[in-house]
């Protein structure tokens, strides 16, 4: 299962791409973040827990 990213809740502050071991995320050039590379997602949920607007889910 892939990372989803609520646009409306993302402040583009960079902490999942950070955190990700794999490089699977990217801030966009609309500054929200966003899955540049689903292949490569190991479904770790590092992204999910470095979120501080918990705009990232799994469900
Ligand atoms: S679940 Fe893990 S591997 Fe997948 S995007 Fe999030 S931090 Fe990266
Ligand atoms: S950690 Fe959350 S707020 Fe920051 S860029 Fe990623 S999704 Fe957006």
């Amino acid at each position: 299962m892939l990372p989803k990213i609520d646009g409306n809740k993302c402040v583009g502050c960079g902490a999942c791409v950070k955190q990700c071991p794999m490089n699977v995320l990217e801030l966009g050039d609309d500054h929200k973040s966003g899955v540049a590379r689903p292949k490569d997602c190991v479904e770790c949920r590092a992204c999910e827990a470095a979120c501080p607007v918990k705009a990232i889910s799994f469900n």
